[in-house]
């Protein structure tokens, strides 16, 4: 029991020391209550104290807003004030406008009623005024009525004036000679041809109604084929086009640019001196090489086509004529003049010093023909042609129809065109131009351009063509010993042209014609469609052969003619053989010198190599060239074969010929 009590005395000494630590916690509890507490007083006094301060923001936001609720009313018062008093004032202005335009639509309508009021006045005294014209027009119809009445009337009663007359007469007659038979019978005979005649009349009358029928018929007829007609020149107008063009096709088909070779006469006085052209035909003009013998000693040349020392003017133009055509179709053509000085470049392209008409050089006969075919084509185009002459010296462009320095610009848009119309104005043009040619003295050292512009309208349709034609006398090329300013340009510029034509003639499309001044000038009118002639002289003298040969190599550099220089040997052959054919029969010695050849070994490989590439080429579009050599060597072959014949042929020779048989044999085969 004490035990337990000590246990009870124990735990309740716990229980009250756990009292007592309650009891502790519960006053610290108490004390942290109170700090609480007097926190949250704080906290509560500051928000209160937030509280009213935002009270009192709200209320000064409130009074702030109702001030400006305030001013705003007072704006808008005004606002509505100002917007009544500018009502007021639009509403004024409008009305015043309104008044304005009221007044004007009265003043408007015033003035159409008063133009109505004119207009209707004016078509009332029209109509007044037509009426008295109706009324004077009818009176006047009345009047002519009644003069017409009365004149029949006239008529009338001088007719039946007559018939009682005729009667009374007749009885008289009648009453006197009715008697006799005779009479009886005349008056019934008269009778009877009086009747003829009125049927006759009624006949006509009606043969003429039915001509007026015909008549008109015919004029319906007419109206009708000339529909017909007018399609048909329709149709004509295409026709003419698709002509041109295969015109211009044709021209081109016989080579855009030609080459011919013309050799002047020897000049009175000079007849017994030695000549260089040992050869002419139709295409080919043969040389002789100074200082060669054989072989060497002659050179043959290729031409589209040669014009003999009796060639006349006119026969040179004939080849050239139909390009002129092409000009006034609107293509563009060149006509140069080339040769050593006194060639005879100026007589070909204007004639010798004193002009007739048979000796007009081309020049004028290429402008007359201008003149001529405008002509003919007159009613269906329209025409104009200008020409302007330039002279280029030392690179310089001077205008002869003025006789001053050209301006440098190029293609010289200063120079004179000058409008011609006539023959004549070329004469005189020309003259000036040889005048201020010699008045500049350059001679043969400048090129000398004669340049038609021929500017062409279609009349019916309108369509505008242009053409331009040089004529163009180059200096001349022989070489000179000093290399002064006038040779290094002539020369550059003769090498320049070359050039161009070397680049037009191979179809290149770059073609440089910025080299100097004499290609510059023909650029506009060089070019794809140009069609371009050059003219070749050869001056016949001995002396003269070396610059005919350099003349020759010049104008073989562009010439469309055979380029493969095989062929063109077999070419030059033909020649050599053919002049010495023509020399045989005319019974001179010379010809066997000329087909002793120190080269006979080259020329069979020559036939070799052409053969060789015929070979090559067989199937390609060469074939009308190949067919041409056929024939060539065939003629070659023949030339050699009636050589042969008649001569001792060397052994190599005959075997040449031989050879030359078996050769053609072969291409024929082929
Ligand atoms: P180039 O202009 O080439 O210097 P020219 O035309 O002045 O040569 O000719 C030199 C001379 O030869 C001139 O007297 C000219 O009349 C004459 N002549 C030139 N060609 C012929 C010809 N085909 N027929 C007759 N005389 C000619
Ligand atoms: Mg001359």
């Amino acid at each position: 029991e004490k035990e337990l009590r000590a246990q009870q005395e124990k735990a309740r000494k716990e229980e009250e020391d756990r009292i007592k630590r309650e009891k502790e916690l519960v006053a610290q509890q108490e004390k942290a209550r109170k700090k609480e507490e007097a926190r949250i007083r704080k906290e509560k006094e500051a928000l209160a104290r937030k509280e009213k301060a935002r009270k009192e923001k709200m209320e000064r936001i409130k009074r702030e807003k109702r001030e400006l609720e305030k001013q705003e009313n007072a704006r808008r018062r005004e606002e509505e004030c100002v917007k009544r008093e500018n009502l007021s004032l639009a509403q004024k202005e409008k009305a015043r406008e309104e008044q304005g335009r009221i007044r004007k639509e009265i003043e408007l309508l015033a003035l159409q009623d008063k133009a109505k009021e004119e207009e209707i006045a004016a078509i009332e005294l029209e109509g007044i005024n037509r009426e008295r014209r109706l009324l004077l027009e009818e009176e006047k119809a009345n009047k002519e009525e009644e003069e017409q009445e009365r004149i029949e009337r006239e008529k009338e009663e001088e007719r039946a004036r007559k018939k009682d007359e005729y009667i009374r007469r007749m009885d008289e007659y009648n009453k006197l000679h009715i008697n006799s038979p005779k009479q009886r019978e005349l008056v019934g005979q008269q009778d009877k041809s009086l009747q003829n005649l009125r049927s006759t009349l009624s006949t006509t009358k009606t043969d003429v109604r039915s001509m007026q029928n015909i008549c008109q018929d015919e004029a319906d007829n007419l109206g009708k084929h000339v529909d017909t007609i007018c399609q048909a020149a329709a149709g004509y107008k295409k026709v003419l086009e698709e002509n041109r063009k295969l015109y211009n096709q044709v021209q081109d088909l016989k080579g855009s640019i030609r080459v011919y070779c013309r050799v002047r006469p020897s000049l009175p006085g000079q007849e017994n001196q030695a000549t260089c052209v040992d050869y002419i035909d139709d295409e080919t003009v043969t040389i002789i090489v100074p200082s060669k013998s054989g072989k060497e000693g002659r050179k043959a040349s290729m031409f589209n086509k040669v014009f003999g020392p009796s060639a006349t003017q006119e026969e040179v133009f004939s080849d050239t004529q139909p390009l002129i055509r092409s000009v006034l179709d609107g293509f563009n053509v060149c006509i140069f003049a080339c040769g050593q000085t006194g060639a005879g470049k100026t007589y070909t392209l204007t004639g010798p010093g004193e002009i007739t008409p048979e000796t007009m050089g081309v020049s004028y006969r290429a402008l007359n023909d201008l003149f001529l075919i405008s002509e003919e084509r007159k009613n269906l185009m329209n025409y104009e042609i200008s020409i302007n002459m330039l002279e280029i010296y030392n690179d310089e462009i001077k205008d002869l129809l003025i006789c001053q320095p050209a301006k440098k610009g190029i293609n010289v848009p200063d120079a004179n065109l000058v409008p011609i119309s006539s023959t004549d104005d070329v004469m005189n043009l020309m003259n000036l131009c040889k005048k201020n040619r010699e008045v500049n003295d350059h001679g043969s050292r400048s090129h000398s351009f004669l340049t038609a512009h021929v500017f062409g309208r279609d009349l019916t349709s309108g369509t505008t063509t242009r053409g331009c034609m040089h004529l163009v006398d180059l200096a001349g090329n022989e070489k000179l010993n000093n290399s002064d300013d006038e040779a290094t340009h002539i020369n550059k510029s003769l090498s320049a042209l070359g050039d161009v034509l070397v680049a037009l003639a191979n179809k290149s499309s770059r073609v440089n014609y910025k080299a100097c001044k004499l290609t510059q000038l023909l650029q506009d009118s060089l070019g794809a469609q140009a069609k371009i002639l050059m003219f070749v002289h050869v001056h016949p003298n001995m002396d003269e052969a070396l610059e005919t040969l350099s003349t020759f190599k010049f104008a073989e550099r562009f010439s469309t003619l055979e380029k493969s220089s095989d062929v063109r040997d077999i070419k030059e052959q033909i020649c050599l053989l053919k002049s010495a054919l023509a020399k045989k029969e005319a019974g001179d010695t010379g010809w066997q010198d000329m087909i002793s050849s120190p080269r006979s070994g080259e020329q069979n490989g020559a036939f070799e190599d052409d053969d060789d590439s015929a070979k090559a080429k067989n199937s390609s579009s060469k074939q009308p060239t190949k067919s041409a050599h056929v024939k060539r060597a065939a003629a070659l072959a023949a030339v050699a074969a009636k050589l042969g014949k008649q001569a001792a042929f060397s052994d190599p020779k005959k075997k040449k010929g031989k050879e030359l048989q078996v050769k053609e044999g072969e291409m024929n085969t082929k």
